[in-house]
């Protein structure tokens, strides 16, 4: 079966064809009702399986466009953010979805340029968000989705007590979706902290 098992919108259907996918991939089976159904999820999957789909489409099917920042995708690399960004702005061009990615060395000023353009997703590397939550530069920022994209490599690059600062900003009647390839134990205890009744889903 393909990518209309999910009842995606016409406009997620044809940016997806155009993105030339023409079967969902194993973690996008298991994963995309799941997100779709508003629970919270940890996700075991290495890179390669078609991850970033797997959050991104049932994001772009939610976008309400209201104008505010509607989910947040937290990645541990400037070059994660810029390929996730790539990949959720190729499949839903035909619904005009807006990402800004977000990341250290890049200038604060011209960040903040973008985000004013109003994106609904934004795409960021723990860091730089943390600076512009704690400095209050992040408009409309009421993010009902939030993924953690590559958990454990945040985790091996000392991000982990950034990424709980972090969440003291986001609010508490959320999705929260954990992607990890491996599950350490300081992983699992982040998982205990920001998921509510987590589904499971390996590949
Ligand atoms: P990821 O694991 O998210 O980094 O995705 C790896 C690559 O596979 C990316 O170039 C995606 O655009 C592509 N991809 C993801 N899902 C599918 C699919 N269902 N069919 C074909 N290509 C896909």
């Amino acid at each position: 079966a393909g990518f209309e098992q999910f009842g995606f919108k016409e406009n997620l259907l044809r940016g997806i064809h155009e993105a030339g996918f023409k079967v969902p991939s194993p973690i996008q089976v298991e994963a995309i009702p799941l997100v779709l159904g508003g629970h919270d999820l940890i996700a075991q999957a290495q890179t390669g399986t078609g991850k970033t789909a797997a959050f991104g489409l049932p994001i772009i099917q939610n976008l309400k466009n209201d104008g505010s920042i509607e989910a947040l995708i937290i990645t541990p690399t400037r070059e994660l953010a810029v390929q996730i960004s790539d990949e959720i702005f190729k499949l839903g061009r035909n619904c005009r979805t807006k990402t800004v990615s977000v990341y250290g060395g890049q200038a604060i000023r011209r960040q903040v340029e973008l985000l004013e353009k109003a994106p609904q997703v934004i795409i960021a590397t723990p860091g730089r968000l943390l600076d512009h939550l704690r400095n209050d530069r992040l408009k409309n920022f009421n993010p009902t989705t939030i993924v953690l994209d590559e958990s454990d490599e945040m985790l091996d690059m000392g991000f982990l007590d950034d990424i709980e600062e972090i969440f003291t900003y986001l609010p508490a009647s959320r999705q929260t979706l954990l992607f990890s390839a491996t599950m350490p134990a300081p992983i699992k205890n982040l998982a205990q902290k920001i998921l509510h009744n987590p589904k499971m889903v390996k590949v």
